[in-house]
């Protein structure tokens, strides 16, 4: 089973601060760390390969210094690790971050791709089901238990708004998780010191075939205005009780404001 977990580095954002002069992030002195959610990704493909047999692939798209997340992840017990790293890259919106990836999975080859379900720093959540949509395969989002993987299936447990669904897929597909799904687990020193020596495999837009045009700013649908703090609202009211009591409540308060 060839299992690729696609992993973000992002900045620590409980130290995240927008300077209000420039309006642009905060970067110095702010570390950085493996997104959240793509540490639980990593722990589902380490456990499938545990259940099944196979091999943990992890990849990246960042500057050279994303290379300590693949590192790190490495030390969790990923087998191997290939990092996305090229001029052309930079300034990627999802649309170009998903282009690139799905070109790397398409040259590795994989059974089951893995994602966090949502990086903390850009939010969208699209670099998953973007993916499967270039990949032409399944995508299955916000997973909570993986309950049988067979050599050309998988049954999941996907989280809902209330309870959740179970989906079965055939295989290849792309899953997203949220943090229940597991514990992610903690490096070994082992795991450290074979992480420290081991080889992290680098590749440009050539070594993906990728289509210039598609990637890094020129690639990029989406452009970014603005990026500001939002204004501390004074005014604001909490509403207690059940969710229909609360919109009744919101309803009478929009009433009482004129609103509606
Ligand atoms: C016009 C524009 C220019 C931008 N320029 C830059 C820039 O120069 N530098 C920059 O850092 N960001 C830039 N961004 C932000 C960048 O587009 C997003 O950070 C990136 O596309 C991922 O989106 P997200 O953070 O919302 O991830 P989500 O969609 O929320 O992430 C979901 C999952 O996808 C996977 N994933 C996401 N990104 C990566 C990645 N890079 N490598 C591996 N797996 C990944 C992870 O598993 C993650 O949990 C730019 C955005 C725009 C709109």
């Amino acid at each position: 089973m060839n299992i690729i977990v696609c992993i973000k580095q992002v900045p620590d954002t409980a130290e995240v601060r927008i300077n209000p002069e420039t309006n642009t992030l905060i970067r110095d002195g702010v570390p950085s760390i493996i997104n959240p959610y793509d540490t639980h990704a990593l722990e589902a493909g380490l456990q499938i390969k545990e259940r099944v047999g196979g091999k943990v692939t992890v990849i990246t798209m960042g500057p050279p210094q994303a290379e300590t997340a693949l590192r790190e992840a490495l030390s969790m017990g990923a087998d191997d690790a290939l990092l996305l790293t090229d001029k052309a890259f930079a300034g990627s919106d999802t649309w170009a971050t998903s282009y690139t990836l799905a070109k790397a999975v398409e040259k590795l080859g994989a059974d089951i791709i893995l994602c966090g379900k949502q990086a903390i720093d850009g939010d969208t959540a699209q670099v998953g089901p973007e993916m499967a949509e270039f990949l032409n395969i399944p995508h299955i989002a916000y997973i909570r238990k993986i309950e049988e993987v067979k050599a050309d299936s998988i049954r999941v447990q996907r989280l809902m708004d209330e309870g959740y669904d179970i989906v079965e897929s055939s295989l290849p597909v792309l899953l997203t998780v949220v943090k229940e799904l597991n514990e992610p687990r903690l490096p070994s020193l082992k795991g450290k010191m074979a992480a420290k020596k081991a080889e992290i495999k680098k590749m440009g837009p050539a070594d993906l075939g990728a289509d210039e045009n598609n990637l890094g700013l020129k690639g990029s649908p989406t452009q970014v205005k603005n990026i500001f703090a939002p204004e501390a609202k004074k005014d604001r009211k909490m509403l207690e009780g059940t969710p229909e009591q609360q919109v009744d409540r919101l309803i009478q308060e929009l009433r009482r404001l004129k609103c509606v």
